[in-house]
């Protein structure tokens, strides 16, 4: 029997462990086969932000030439002992070992502070009071101390970052080598490059890993972009190390990027490369190793033989959803976790704040239509529900294991009719979780749905509004329109549920007037209550959405791509509205910030906006008249 080893590169959250693995090693052992999983991401950062980790950033700075060394980094050299003294202290509070420094940490007289706490000197009040009581109000002692811990770590991280490597980041490692990289070139450069502290780091737990475990197999998942020279670099190790351990890549990287694989320097470091669920493939990868089948018959699989890179899909049904097994955290340090908290919008808290198990509650998306998603890929088209019962099977196997009731649905759109039957079934359990997730925001939301969600323990949810604009959503092929949103947000918010809305700017054909609008609509929606937190994305062409496929379909042209060989997701696109949307961005965001403060929503729209904009076209009461109508 192959022993296996699935690991996280980095960098994913740092709060809760990435799921692939977990539902990977748990697919895996529910086969019969040995299997193990490590969180390198965690661990970097671990060895990293540790005393050991700072002498050696100390000594990489005193390798610097002299005017290389910032003043950023000559502040973090002269306060060094008590960087030094108080690292360990600040960690263990973050991961929730050690709460009763959160009194010292608070009270700011115990870390050094660097520039990350400058912006909050903005807002003293007049008579020098507390800056943040507006984010925390009187009671949050911990939330505070959270705060000030994770700017002390943001400083260490700035240091790191101009001393070390411009390329680190908590959340995503050298993103842009991978993100549509027609070529492998950077790649490649980056990686024949000599090692800095966190390659070198990388490397030294890469190979304690190994030593840990003795794989015959590694399997490393990259699910985006800034997980691809952290998985390359782990592979490398490995490969140098003992190159008869077979290295196997997938994930959500890879599904959505390395659909037209043929760079032939890939497989220098990893011998597969399997495509979307990766748990058939893998069987397949499995039983090739042990002689059992032919690598014909391998599944979804890229390889590289004597003519070159070759893609091999004996096209056998992929293991329904049903069947795949319960994910699970065995082996992954779950009380070393870190609780940042950075953003203060209270929807990114449950992103970066508290662990989180992340289950799905089917695969792919029920409603695969919207024009922007990659609708044509496996991971939204194949929707697979499973029963209830299932599920909460699931879900007290996970509790019985980690000991957390805490519950990340990471579905693209949870289902409504799965939700209500989970609602119902927890309920029948007497099973008290929480939970939150995306949904989308449609009109099976009734008010007493949303309270029997409430009931089973949904805290938030998050859905997309997209552009607040009936012609556009339709275009979209959202299914949803503006008032109907307002009626469903309204009815979670007074389930007191959390609403966040993904809000979405630059779409095809957009106008400077549909971008007011849709600004105004926002407000009325903070105005009246019905979402509470949201976020604005640029619309980016991906080549699997329809809009990338059929582009002549929503009045655009497609910018043609370079060739290349490696990944290929977003493409340009000419739009002959020709507008601005990078300017128009800025004054989105910075009122949709105000309005998560709850400032700034009686103002007219068109005050956000540096450039003159037209006013808006929506009657003032829209939203209201909706919620009454
Ligand atoms: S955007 Fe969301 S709701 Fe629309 S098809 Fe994609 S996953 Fe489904």
């Amino acid at each position: 029997m192959m022993r296996v080893l699935a690991v996280i590169p980095p960098m994913t959250q740092l709060n809760t462990p990435y799921p692939s693995t977990a539902y990977l090693t748990g697919f895996l052992r529910s086969r019969g086969h040995t299997a193990v999983q490590e969180d390198l991401a965690l661990a970097l950062v671990l060895r990293l932000f540790s005393p050991d980790g700072l002498h050696a950033l100390r000594a990489s700075i005193e390798a610097l030439p002299a005017k290389q060394r910032t003043p950023r980094v000559l502040a973090f050299t002269r306060d060094f002992e008590r960087y030094l003294a108080t690292i360990e202290g600040a960690v263990a509070f973050l991961q929730g070992r050690d709460p009763s420094v959160a009194h010292r940490i608070a009270g700011r007289n115990f870390l050094p502070e660097g520039p990350r706490f400058e912006p909050l000197e903005a807002y003293v009040d007049d008579e020098g009071g507390d800056p943040l009581a507006w984010a925390f109000g009187a009671l949050g002692v911990t939330d505070r101390a959270r705060h000030f811990a994770t700017l002390y770590l943001d400083d260490v991280a700035d240091v790191l970052r101009e001393a070390v490597d411009a390329r680190f980041e908590f959340v995503r490692y050298a993103e842009s080598l991978a993100q549509s990289q027609a070529t492998f070139e950077l790649l490649a450069q980056a990686l024949a490059a000599a090692e800095n502290l966190v390659d070198g780091t990388l490397r030294e737990l890469t190979l304690e890993a190994i030593r840990r475990h003795a794989p015959d197999v590694v399997l490393v998942s990259a699910p985006f972009p800034g997980n691809v020279y952290g998985a390359f670099r782990i592979a490398q190790a490995i490969k140098r190390h003992d190159p008869t351990i077979v290295t196997v890549l997938g994930g959500g990287f890879v599904n959505t990027e390395l659909r037209e694989l043929a760079e032939p320097r890939v497989f220098d470091y990893f011998d597969y490369v399997t495509l979307d669920d990766g748990e058939r493939p893998l069987l397949a990868v499995l039983e090739h190793l042990s002689g059992k089948r032919p690598r014909e018959k391998l599944v979804r699989t890229y390889l590289r033989d004597e003519n070159g890179v070759r893609y091999v899909d004996a096209k056998e049904p992929d293991i329904p959803f049903a069947d795949a097994g319960t994910p699970t955290w065995d082996g992954l340090p779950l009380d070393r976790y870190l609780s940042l908290l950075d953003m203060l919008n209270p929807m990114h808290r449950l992103w970066s704040d508290a662990r989180w198990n992340k289950l799905t509650v089917a695969h792919g998306c029920y409603w695969k239509k919207c024009s922007f998603c990659d609708v044509s890929l496996d991971y939204i088209s194949r929707y697979e529900a499973v029963a209830a019962t299932t599920l909460v099977d699931r879900i007290e196997a996970i509790i019985a294991e980690t000991g957390q009731t805490g519950f990340h649905f990471v579905d693209e759109a949870a289902p409504p009719k799965a939700l209500r039957a989970l609602a119902a079934e927890l309920q029948k359990r007497k099973r008290a979780i929480s939970w939150w997730g995306n949904i989308r925001f449609e009109k099976s939301f009734t008010p007493e749905l949303c309270a029997e969600l409430a009931d089973s323990g949904c805290i938030a949810v998050s859905g997309g509004l997209e552009v607040a604009s009936d012609r556009l959503l339709k275009l979209m092929q959202k299914g949803v329109s503006v008032a109907q949103v307002a009626r469903v947000t309204h009815a979670f918010t007074e389930a007191g549920i959390l609403v966040h809305a993904y809000l979405m700017y630059g779409f095809p054909t957009q106008t400077v007037q549909d971008t007011v609008d849709a600004l105004e609509y926002v407000r009325q929606l903070f105005a009246a209550g019905c979402i509470q937190s949201g976020f604005f994305h640029r619309f980016t062409c991906s080549v699997h959405s329809p809009v990338g496929l059929h582009p002549g379909d929503y009045g655009v042209t497609l910018r043609p791509l370079p060739p290349g060989g490696f990944a290929k997701n977003d493409v340009g696109f000419i739009d002959p509205t020709g507008v601005d949307h990078d300017a128009l961005g800025i004054a989105l965001n910075k009122a949709l910030y105000n309005y998560m403060h709850g400032i700034g929503l009686d103002q007219d729209v068109r005050g956000w906006f540096e450039q003159r904009v037209p006013r808006t076209t929506v009657p003032r009461h829209f939203i209201e008249r909706a919620l009454n109508g």
